[in-house]
């Protein structure tokens, strides 16, 4: 792999990194999750407290933290591929020592596997982990729209 691939790469994993960060800042900050349930809504919900309400803010307290976890977890994959950078064993598989085809290295900058041991891996976590690796990509793309969603008294202001 060229040098200057590399420096790409390292960049596109930066960038997604910081868009991360700012997904986990939203989620696990005020106005998300790192407040107690009932003071995050503001003093309108509380006031307000319908048991209904009560049900679906649980619901999206529960799917926050599902999308809080997946995004640390692609976080530190993210880390994980920028130390191979700097160590110099970016670009092969983590597992086998097969070199990963540039093409899927630019399509997914994160992965430390090869298409075939992903999938073994992933046969192997099928119970903790049923969601393939594209959808937790796209998770996190979810994540920019939810993370607005939750701005503080956002539900107040229209
Ligand atoms: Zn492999």
């Amino acid at each position: 792999m060229t040098k200057k691939r590399l420096e790409k790469l390292h960049e596109a994993l930066e960038a997604e990194k910081k868009a991360l960060l700012e997904v986990e800042a939203s989620l696990a900050g005020p106005g998300g999750l790192g407040v107690p349930m009932g003071e995050a809504t503001g003093e309108l919900s509380v006031y307000d407290n319908h048991f209904a309400d009560y049900g679906s803010e649980m619901y999206e307290r529960s799917k926050d933290l599902g999308l809080l976890e997946n995004t640390r977890q692609q976080i530190a994959e993210i880390e994980e591929a920028q130390n191979a950078i700097a160590e110099g064993h970016y670009g092969y598989c983590h597992n086998c020592g097969q070199s990963i085809p540039e093409s899927r290295l630019m399509a997914l900058p994160r992965t430390l596997l090869c298409v075939q041991c992903k999938r073994e891996q992933e046969d192997r976590d099928e119970d903790q982990r049923p969601v393939e690796e594209d959808e937790i990509f796209f998770a996190g793309e979810d994540a920019w729209g939810l993370g607005r969603d939750i701005l503080p008294n956002e539900e107040f202001t229209h």
